[in-house]
């Protein structure tokens, strides 16, 4: 009986786990949590007649069909 040797791929290397503090990864939601929130606001909130850079329609219709889907009502 012969001796093959094993040259079958293994299992690539595990990826390193990110260690982080528990504090720090609260902040890191927190903060995403924040910016997220911000983002539904300007999509919702710009309307046009109430648009965060005056009475300009450029926000709503770059982000028109973003709000149709969310369920902000426009038409
Ligand atoms: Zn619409």
């Amino acid at each position: 009986m012969s001796t093959i040797p094993n040259t079958a791929p293994t299992a690539r290397a595990s990826a390193t786990p990110v260690v982080t503090s528990e504090a720090r990864a609260f902040a890191w939601i927190f903060g995403a949590a924040i910016v997220a929130l911000a983002l539904y606001y300007f999509i919702g909130v710009d309307q046009g007649a109430f648009s965060v850079f005056g009475s300009d329609t450029h926000i709503h219709e770059f982000v028109h069909d973003s709000r149709h889907f969310l369920g902000f009502p426009c038409h």
